[in-house]
């Protein structure tokens, strides 16, 4: 099954190819570089071709005109993904979904949209249209597609009050196109959602996008400073729970990620403070400001809505989800992080005991996630790396004391995730992508049923670096 580049390019030549060697090879990447581990192997991964189709017509002839070729597909929102998931492992296509970005209809409660729409575009058309917004976006919205969300995202801001993408609702219908040689248009509701969504490309393309609405705020955005870890960490999980009181996100940072990492933030803050970031509806500041009269310990040293701060930090939210780590990189290249679980009920007392282990070598990073209608936390703990070994030993001592790790230094699905075979996304592959073109080597259980997941898996036909 060898790849014909050439007649491929050929065939597909009356579309938009990009041709220039530097717009491919910035094309072929995206955020792998967070993890030293990733970078170290996926830093020279390249397509031969980059593709932007412009209607879904357009896809399903890159599709069929690719698979008649044997040529690799890997596909492209905004490449913002932090797992390598939208590097062309294998060479071959990058198919790069800008153009298509129509918002192509909003209802109460829902917008009808293209994979290439940004979310922050997304947003202004809804509130634009009817006052809504979306119910979670990553904090890459600025930059990142919907499509790109769907596909690679797990959740965000948002999440302390609705969830995660994968919980029931909060998705409603995605329009996938499959890698045959006749490509199928299949539209997925309920329990076929779960088939494409957080697949990496792996097993369809999504062309149509259904998702909910929420009413749009002026959310009050806050930073609120602490002496204390646990005492930061108990209140932004307090504040989750008051249930008349509407937020978007609550954030911790441990002392002193604050200082050390957030520029606009460290003349206002020592050394030693625990930082909580909130964004909070403005009908609900009244009873937010008596919870925190309650909480004498807690003070808040910025609110967007009266700041008397020189410069604005900017929004509340790029301080928080993956945006803390990047922010730490740009201070500390040397830093690198994990993606923890904190189930509930053990939550707080989990992040107290890792806390104890590991602080300052692994600083926490919590942002307050909803899991079937309890609160509990995401960890984006922040790592100072110095070996791989050390890298593996910390995580091995999160799972030991009871931690579930989404491990962001695997570029596959199911190291990435749960560490086990999502048997909806390998059936859904067999049919969909019979040759496995579709974003090849991220699936483990598609190449190597019986891989054990005992050392990092390592896709056999990774393109060789020079
Ligand atoms: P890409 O990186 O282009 O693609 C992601 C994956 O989806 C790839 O595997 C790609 O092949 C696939 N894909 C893209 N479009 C389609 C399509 N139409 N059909 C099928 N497959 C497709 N993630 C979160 O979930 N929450 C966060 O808060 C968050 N914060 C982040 C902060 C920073 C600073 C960074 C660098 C990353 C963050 N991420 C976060 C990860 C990432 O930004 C998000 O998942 C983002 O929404 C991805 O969108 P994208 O358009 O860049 O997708």
């Amino acid at each position: 099954m060898t790849p014909n580049i050439a007649a491929a390019k050929a065939a597909l030549s009356h579309l938009d190819i990009e041709e220039k060697d530097s717009a491919i090879k910035a094309k072929s990447r995206d955020f792998f570089w967070y993890s030293p581990v990733l970078k170290d192997r996926l830093d020279h991964v390249v397509a031969d071709f980059v593709v932007s189709p412009r209607s879904e017509a357009e896809v399903i002839e890159v599709l069929k005109t690719c698979y008649a070729h044997n040529v690799p597909v890997t596909t492209r929102g905004a490449g913002t993904g932090n797992y390598g998931q939208a590097m062309p492992l294998a060479g071959g296509c990058v198919m790069h979904l800008h153009h298509m970005n129509a918002v192509k209809e909003i209802q109460p409660g829902r917008v009808i949209v293209e994979p290439g729409c940004l979310l922050k575009d997304l947003d202004a058309a809804c509130r634009a249209d009817s006052g809504q917004e979306l119910r979670m976006f990553s904090s890459t919205w600025a930059t990142a597609s919907i499509g790109g969300f769907i596909a690679g995202g797990s959740g965000g801001v948002g999440s302390c009050t609705w969830g995660s993408l994968r919980d029931l609702g909060n998705i409603i219908r995605l329009r996938v196109v499959t890698m045959e040689e006749e490509p199928r248009v299949l539209n997925f509701r309920g329990e076929e959602l779960a088939r494409v969504s957080h697949a990496y490309g792996t097993n369809g393309i999504i062309t149509e996008i259904e998702v909910p609405l929420a009413p749009a705020y002026d959310w009050v955005e806050m930073f609120v400073a602490f002496d204390d870890f646990m005492g930061a960490a108990t209140f932004a999980e307090e504040l989750a729970n008051q249930d008349g009181i509407l937020i978007k996100l609550a954030s911790v940072y441990e002392a002193p990620v604050a200082h050390d990492y957030f520029q606009r933030v460290r003349p206002y803050v020592t050394a030693d403070k625990t930082l909580v970031g909130l964004m909070v509806a403005p009908h609900s500041m009244d009873g937010f400001d008596t919870f925190v009269q309650r909480r004498p310990q807690a003070d808040v040293i910025y609110r967007s809505d009266s700041s008397t701060w020189e410069r604005t930090p900017g929004a509340v939210f790029e301080y928080g989800w993956n945006h803390t780590t990047l922010r730490a990189l740009k201070v500390d290249p040397s830093i690198t992080y994990l993606q923890v679980r904190y189930g509930f009920p053990e939550h707080l007392g989990l992040v107290e005991k890792l806390r104890e282990m590991f602080s300052p070598e692994v600083l926490q990073h919590l942002e307050v996630l909803k899991e079937n209608g309890k609160v509990m936390f995401a960890g984006l703990s922040l790592v100072k790396f110095t070996t791989e070994e050390r890298l593996e030993e910390i995580i091995r001592l999160h799972e030991e004391a009871g931690a579930m790790i989404f491990n962001p230094h695997r570029y596959t699905l199911e190291e990435g995730g749960r560490q086990t075979v999502d048997d909806r996304q390998l059936r859904f592959k067999k049919e969909s992508d019979p040759k496995g073109l579709l974003n090849p080597g991220k699936m483990i259980s598609w190449d190597d049923p019986d891989w054990g997941y005992d050392r990092m898996y390592a896709y056999p036909k990774l393109q060789a670096a020079d």
